[in-house]
Formats: C-alpha cells, structure tokens, sequence
C-alpha cells in the first residue's frame, strides 16, 4: 500500500523497525518509535550510538536501509515521496548553525522561504520579522551574523526553519557549540516551542531540559534503542545498567 494512511491520526512520525548501514557497518537496528503530535521525545545516548542518524532518515538527510517512516501518516520511505515537500514539514536544527555570513539575520531567515516556498520578498520579510521576535532578536534582524553570539545565532537558525511552517522540529545537539552561558537562551526558545504544541524530536546532552521539557525520553546504545519512558522512569528509575551508568556519568 502506497502512502497509506496509519490508523491513529494523532502520531506525527512512526518510525518502523528503521535499520540503517554505512557500508559494512550497521548503525541502526530495528528502531521502531512513535511521536504522537505535540510530543517532545528527547533522545539521549554516548557519542556514535546513532543518534544523529535516526534524525537525518526521518527528513531523508540519510536514506534507511531498512523499515519505514511515516510522517503524519504519509510514508516518506517510499520512493514516490516528494523529498523536497517533506523537508518543509520537518524542520531541523544542527549543532553548526550554517547561516550565510554576508547576508542579515533577516535574509537568512528570509532566504528558503522565497526560494523553496516561493513567497514574496514582503511575505518572507514579513514572517522573519515574526520569527525573530519570536526567538528574541527582533531587535537583531539587520545584524551579520559575525555580530551575533554563538547562542543569538542559532536562535536565528532556529527562526529560519519555524518560518517554513513545520510540522515536526528536529533538534540535534542544537547546544553543544556553545559556551555555557549561552545555552540557556537557546534552551528557552526550544522550551517555549515545545510549550506552544511543536511536535519535538531533541537529540541532547542537557539532563535539565531532558527532565523539565520531555513527554519521553528514549536511550539508545549501538543502534538500538535500550530504554524508553518518562522523564522520571528513565531519570530516577532507569531498567538497564547502561542507561544509569550513562546518567551517572553525565548528571
Ligand atoms: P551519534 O549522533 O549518536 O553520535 P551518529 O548517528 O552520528 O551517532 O553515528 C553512529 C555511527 O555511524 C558512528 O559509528 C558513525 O561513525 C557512523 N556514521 C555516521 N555517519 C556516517 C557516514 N556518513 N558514513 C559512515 N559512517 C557513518
Ligand atoms: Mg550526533
């Protein structure tokens, strides 16, 4: 059956005993999750454990070699899906925020807008000024970002994937770059997102926004997923030795 819709039309992405390899190596076995909408998974795990490859097969950064995805009940797995239409909907956000350096903070927020969504320069200005408030730094809009904080610009990384619309936010690691005092502000802007009903997927070390923000919490190890539950089940409870050795290391 070709995109078919799944039955239950409050999960956002079904990710389908998803199996991923480079080459020889196999990166992710049989993953299967679902996010229902609205839900903020957060996904914690040691470095090469695949985290960031799970992210980048649910907007087709990486093509699985295994399983299948769905996205508001459209599968993205098969190969008919607009690959282009997709990314729309899923918005991501990296650890290296990749704004061009000689345009704005306006224009780069601007710029897949009018490129991908075709808008009007003063529809595209207008939302970026929108998203920009949004993350704080209306009053940034005309800086490059070699006059912004580390933190300032990937609030402006930020704006530019909520000015597409998305339906789903990827986050990966979206803090590690930079220095501590300027996690905060980007946490709060992930953190308000997450209030206003975003449908989150956040790939991060920071254990406070994992227990505060998260519906869910998932841990993964070698591809798999070891261990998945609330906040407080995998915190304060975790089954598997691995996952409170983790936490151990990392609280
Ligand atoms: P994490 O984000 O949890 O640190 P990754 O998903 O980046 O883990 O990587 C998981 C494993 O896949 C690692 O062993 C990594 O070296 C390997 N890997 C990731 N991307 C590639 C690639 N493009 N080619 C080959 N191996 C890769
Ligand atoms: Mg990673």
């Amino acid at each position: 059956m070709k995109g078919c819709v799944v039955s239950d039309a409050e999960i956002m992405i079904s990710i389908q005993h998803l199996s991923k390899s480079f080459g020889e190596t196999q990166v992710l076995r049989d993953v299967s999750v679902d996010v229902k909408r609205g839900e903020v998974v957060v996904v914690l795990g040691p470095s090469g454990s695949g985290k960031s490859t799970m992210l980048r097969c649910i907007n087709l950064l990486e093509a699985p070699t295994g399983g299948r995805i769905f996205i508001e009940g459209q599968e993205i797995t098969d190969s008919k899906t607009d690959v282009n239409k997709l990314r729309e909907r899923v918005g991501m956000v990296f650890q290296q925020f990749n704004l061009f350096p000689h345009l704005s903070a306006k224009k780069n927020v601007m710029l897949a807008q009018q490129r991908v969504l075709r808008r009007s320069k003063e529809e595209a200005e207008r939302v970026a000024l929108q998203q920009l408030e949004r993350v704080g730094l209306a009053d940034r809009a005309d800086f490059l970002p070699a006059q912004l904080s580390g933190g300032q610009q990937q609030r402006v990384a930020i704006a530019r994937a909520l000015a597409m619309d998305p339906h789903v936010m990827l986050f990966d690691e979206a803090t590690s770059a930079l220095d501590p005092e300027l996690v905060r502000g980007v946490l709060d802007v992930m953190r308000n997102l997450a209030d206003a009903g975003m449908t989150m997927v956040v790939v991060t070390h920071e254990m406070g926004f994992a227990r505060e923000v998260a519906d869910r919490v998932i841990f993964m190890e070698d591809g798999v997923i070891v261990e998945e539950g609330t906040p407080q089940q995998v915190f304060d409870n975790p089954t598997s030795e691995r996952t409170r050795d983790f936490i151990g290391h990392i609280k």
